[in-house]
């Protein structure tokens, strides 16, 4: 049956909840039946929303079956490159047309701040409708060859690579999804779904929603389950394509179940950015925007500025500036409005988040502000902020996922570049100077996949976005991801 979830969304509307929500493989939603459930849990007060089901092996076939089906009928990749584009705009004007329950359900199911769910959903949109326009630019090239001395024609063509597999990490369930849907549907394939078990809501409503826009059957399946139904899609001889966001260490798994099919990957893993902020810089700034890098969605986020190198001359006030702002970080429910810290999504992730904390003073950096539970029921932990860290202690090496940030002293700019680089990861990094050059200079230098000057976590459909090292292999977003859902042919004819 359905129940009716109260919520406390601006609009006051109520966001329908079933008891189980059915998974979707072929056009058809399949209720849990008799699989094993998983609970779908409100990590703001630890209710239960709703339970999905464990998709078991066979579930994993059919749907890969399902996809197959539809990509050898050209159910999708043989409609007119227009029509598809007008079936994804139509997608992202659904999204915007449900983009309050969409925001409130992931809030939810996640425990993010309302705003952020909102700007993620219209994030998603937007992706949406960049990619929207890509089908009819899905362009190859003709080729001047030699052809032994004999006249020949040589031209390419990109092609949808197939059935492609989209595995999905908790922390910006809807925007991971519409990051890789779009362009995998755009480049013409068939896509399974396989959301986080913690935050599978909104990618369920997400594929009603593309059923909604005129989305063939079978184009787009969606699966619940846990890490063992992401094994079984990952090592599938019948995906072409796994797009992957969540941890190196699960990265690993799946670039390690894609080997034997040489199945084509996209990683999109862990980070530890480097936040660098020169003694030279707007300060006021510098300050403001740390808070959100470091504590936004909870600290939670792949890119979060979690090491904040500051130089040695301005050490002393930025101690005292960073404290001040610490301080004053909102943490609440995230449907309150107004939130940086809302909970984290698990109780285990407020366990780790504690261990790490510990960890930290246990190796002698100083606990500045914060470190503990607020009292309130909820996975809260306060904003947290760690001075005299050393770039070898392992809050400044290992991704905590949640609301701490280290402060690093640097000397000059070779430190901080030496430092910035020494790390597991390459995800992103920002740079705060007034100096132009210097700019350009740490932008070159800084090994990482995305660099911000004087801002932080910018983002936007048409810029690839991914990391070096063990932060990933491949970029989301721009014609990166679009090429990455394809594969370039080269097709030769005798004249
Ligand atoms: P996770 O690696 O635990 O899980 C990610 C997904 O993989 C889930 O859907 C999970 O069910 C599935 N999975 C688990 N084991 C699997 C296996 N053996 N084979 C295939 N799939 C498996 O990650 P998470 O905790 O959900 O997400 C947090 C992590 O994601 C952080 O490390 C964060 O940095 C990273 N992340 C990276 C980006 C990026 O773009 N680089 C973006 C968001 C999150």
């Amino acid at each position: 049956g359905t129940t009716y979830m109260s919520t406390t969304a601006a609009d006051g509307r109520l966001v329908p909840l079933r008891d189980e929500e059915p998974f979707l493989v072929g056009g058809v939603w399949i209720p849990p039946g008799d699989r094993d459930r998983i609970d779908v849990v409100d990590p703001a007060s630890g209710a239960l929303l709703s339970r999905v089901a464990q998709a078991t092996a066979a579930d994993v076939d059919a749907a890969v079956a399902a996809a197959a089906q539809a990509h050898a009928d050209a159910r999708w990749r043989g409609l007119p490159p227009l029509e598809r584009t007008r079936v994804l705009h139509r997608v992202a004007e659904l999204i915007e047309a449900a983009a309050e329950e969409l925001a409130v359900l992931e809030t939810r199911d996640n425990g993010k701040p309302i705003e952020r769910s909102r700007a993620d959903v219209a994030a998603g949109a937007r992706t949406f409708r960049h990619f929207a326009g890509a089908p009819g630019r899905l362009t190859g090239a003709v080729i001047p060859i030699d052809g032994n001395g004999a006249p020949h024609h040589a031209y390419t063509v990109l092609e949808p690579v197939g059935v492609a597999a989209l595995i999905l990490p908790w922390n910006f369930p809807i925007m991971t999804a519409c990051f890789k849907l779009a362009p995998a549907l755009a480049a013409g394939c068939p896509v399974v779904v396989k959301p986080a078990e913690q935050t599978p809501l909104t990618m369920l409503r997400l594929a009603a929603v593309c059923a909604e826009a005129g989305l063939p059957d079978g184009v787009l399946n969606v699966l619940t389950g846990d890490g063992e139904a992401g094994a079984a899609l990952a090592a599938h001889p019948g995906v072409a394509k796994v797009s992957f966001t969540g941890s190196t260490e699960v990265g690993r798994l799946v670039m390690a179940a894609a080997a034997p099919s040489i199945t084509r990957l996209t990683l999109e893993l862990g980070g530890k950015s480097p936040n660098i902020v020169f003694a030279d810089a707007d300060l006021d700034a510098a300050v403001v925007t740390a808070m959100r890098a470091s504590f936004g969605h909870s600290g939670q986020m792949c890119t979060a500025g979690s090491r904040l190198l500051v130089q040695e001359s301005i050490l002393g006030e930025m101690h005292e500036r960073l404290a001040a702002a610490v301080a004053k970080v909102p943490v609440g429910d995230g449907l309150a409005g107004g939130i940086t810290v809302g909970p984290l999504v698990s109780e285990e992730q407020r366990g780790r988040v504690l261990s790490y904390i510990e960890a930290g003073v246990a190796e002698g950096a100083t606990l500045a502000y914060g470190g503990g539970v607020p009292d309130r029921p909820g996975f809260f932990v306060e904003p947290t902020l760690f001075t005299g860290v050393r770039n070898d202690m392992r809050i400044a090496r290992e991704e905590i996922f949640g609301p701490v940030v280290g402060v690093i002293p640097f000397a000059d700019e070779a430190d901080a570049v030496a430092i910035a680089n020494d790390s597991d990861y390459g995800l992103a990094a920002g740079v705060w100077t007034r100096d132009v050059a210097r700019a350009h200079r740490m932008a070159r230098e800084l090994h990482v996949g995305t660099v911000w000057i004087n801002t932080y976590n910018i983002f936007d459909p048409a810029l690839p976005f991914g990391g070096v090292r063990d932060s990933g292999l491949g970029r989301d977003l721009g014609d990166e991801a679009l090429h990455g859902f394809c594969e370039r042919k080269s097709v030769v004819v005798a004249l």
